[in-house]
Parts: structure tokens; sequence; C-alpha cells
């Protein structure tokens, strides 16, 4: 009966696996369609500058437009493109995306600095720095107006070589900034070691959490001042009330960023939000 039990099972589990399985090759060559056909979009999130809290640059988000399951984050895709070899292809016209409409705003009079967001196999396929600079060329924007964002796990297949491209990126006056700060183990010998010019710090330290908010703002002030001392300036993530953007700013953060300024938009709304001048902080919000 166990056996039966057992192999009946098994019966009952593999169509659904092969479904799972199925279903997973059907999103990457959806998707694979989806950045040919231009189904792919970006929001962006504005970031505010401190304490002067004027609006001095955008993350762009990539989100997709799916035809049948509508506006899809980037959780529900970018895993699939990681399996399936296709996030350097994702990344490549999100740089194209980021980069043209950064020098739109430019030509509209926002000068914004666009953040885009790198993952581990960009490294490992070494076609970083030429992506980057193909981008910036052909949307004629200068590498001042470009943030390439990189986290602690993409360095850390192959720390070498990764230090090697951000160096190389930097050195072409491109910013590399190092997102999710603190929210693993994260360590501090990659602030001197990683070439690096702003740090985000993760939402997680941010958020202040009930109980370890005195030490949470203690770790931030430390992170900061270190960053400091390195001539790395320091980015609030996550930030979702007035009063998480008060402590950013008295804790010496340099930017903030997070729902209670701003969720990530598209593009003609990050405009028109800019143009309005939001309230924030008692002072307003002017591009
Ligand atoms: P990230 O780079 O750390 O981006 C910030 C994420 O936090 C965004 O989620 C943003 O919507 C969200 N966020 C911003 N402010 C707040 C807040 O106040 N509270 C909370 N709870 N969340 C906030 P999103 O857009 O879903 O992106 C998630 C992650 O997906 C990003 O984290 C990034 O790692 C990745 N990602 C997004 N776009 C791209 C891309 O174009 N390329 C690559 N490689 N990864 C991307
Ligand atoms: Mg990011
Ligand atoms: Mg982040
Ligand atoms: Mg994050």
């Amino acid at each position: 009966a166990a056996k039966a039990g057992g192999r009946n099972r098994v019966e009952a589990f593999t169509p659904e696996l092969r479904i799972a399985a199925e279903q997973k090759a059907t999103l990457a060559g959806e998707l694979l369609r989806a950045i040919e056909r231009g189904e792919l979009v970006l929001h962006y999130q504005p970031v505010l500058q401190l304490p002067s809290r004027r609006c001095t640059g955008v993350e762009a988000l990539v989100r997709w437009q799916h035809p049948e399951r509508g506006l899809l984050p980037p959780c529900d895709f970018l895993p699939t493109a990681e399996q399936h070899d296709l996030m350097t292809p994702l990344a490549r016209w999100v740089l194209r995306e980021a980069t043209r409409q950064a020098a739109a705003w430019r030509d509209a009079g926002l000068a914004l600095v666009a953040g885009v967001n790198i993952n581990a196999t960009h490294f490992s396929t070494g076609t970083l720095v030429d992506d980057v600079m193909d981008a910036l060329d052909a949307a004629g924007l200068d590498p001042s107006q470009l943030i390439v964002e990189v986290t602690e796990t993409s360095v850390a297949d192959d720390p070498e070589r990764a230090v090697a491209q951000c160096a190389q990126l930097r050195r072409r006056g491109v910013e590399v900034a190092i997102d999710d700060f603190g929210s693993g183990f994260s360590s501090l010998s990659q602030l001197v070691t990683l070439p690096t010019g702003i740090l985000k710090i993760d939402r997680s330290l941010v958020a202040f959490p009930d109980g370890r908010r005195e030490q949470t703002a203690a770790a931030i002030a430390a992170v900061v001042a270190l960053g400091k001392a390195c001539g790395i300036r320091s980015l609030a993530e996550g930030v979702e009330t007035a009063e998480q953007l008060e402590l950013a700013a008295d804790l010496g953060c340099s930017f903030a960023q997070g729902f209670h300024i701003a969720r990530p938009m598209p593009a003609d709304e990050l405009a028109a939000w800019a143009a309005r001048g939001v309230p924030l902080g008692g002072t307003t919000v002017l591009a």
C-alpha cells in the first residue's frame, strides 16, 4: 500500500512538474519576444538629494507589459531571465531605454541622473563596459548622468572581474552604486575595495525596526561616516515615512528614495510629478 501510495504520489507530481517546467520555458520564449517586441517598460522612482530635498535623479525599474497578464513586476520574470541567459539582452535594452529617456528629459530641461540595475551575469559576459558606453553614445548622454547599481551578491561570484569592470566604468565617468547594502551579511571591506561612489542602504535598515531603533540608527551613522571617509555618499532606500526621511537626513545620508517620496512611475508621469513641485518635509521639490 505504501509503495502504491508512493507511486501515486509520483504520478500525481510528475505532470505538475512537467507543466511547471513547460511554463517556465514558455515564459522564457515569451520574454525573449517581449524584449524584441518592446513589451518591456521602465518605471522611474525619484531620488531626492539631502538635505535640500531636490529631486536630482531616478532609478529605472523594469516591468513587463504582458499582453494577457498585465503589468508584471521584476520578481515575476527576472528569475526566468536569469535561468535562460536573458539577463544581458534585458540589461542592454534597459541601458538603451534609460539613457534615451534621460537624454529626452535633459532636452526638456529636466536634468536627472538615471540609475540602472545590473546583474552578476553581466559581469561574467565581460560586455558590461561596452554595453554601457554604447548606450551612452547612442543616446548622446554624458557618462556623469548614469549610475550603474550593483549588489554585493552580483559581485560575490567573481569579485576581481567585478572590481575591474566597476573601475573601468568609473574611469569613464559612470558612477557605480552598491545596492541593498546591509541586506545580507555586508562586508565593510567591500566599501574600501569596490570602486563605488554611492552606497544604497537597504530598506531593512532604513525602516528602523521597533526594538532596534537606536542600534539601527547607530549602524547607519557608522556606515555613512565610513563612506564619507572613503569619498562615498550614502542613499537611504525604501523611505516610507516622513520620520524616516528626517532620520536619513539627520544621519548624514546624501540621498533618499522610497514610497514616502514617490512610487516608481512611467516616464510621462515622472515629468509631470517633477513639474508640479511636490511639497515634502516642509520644502518644495522642484527638479
Ligand atoms: P532594487 O534595485 O533594490 O530596487 C528597489 C525596489 O524597491 C523596487 O522594487 C522599488 O519599487 C522598491 N521600493 C522603492 N521604495 C520602496 C519603499 O519605500 N518601500 C518598499 N517596500 N519598496 C520600495 P521593484 O521595482 O519591484 O524591483 C525589485 C528589484 O528587481 C530591484 O531592487 C532590482 O534588484 C530588480 N530590478 C528591477 N529592475 C531591474 C532591471 O532593470 N535590471 C535588473 N538586473 N534588476 C532589476
Ligand atoms: Mg537598485
Ligand atoms: Mg535596492
Ligand atoms: Mg532591493
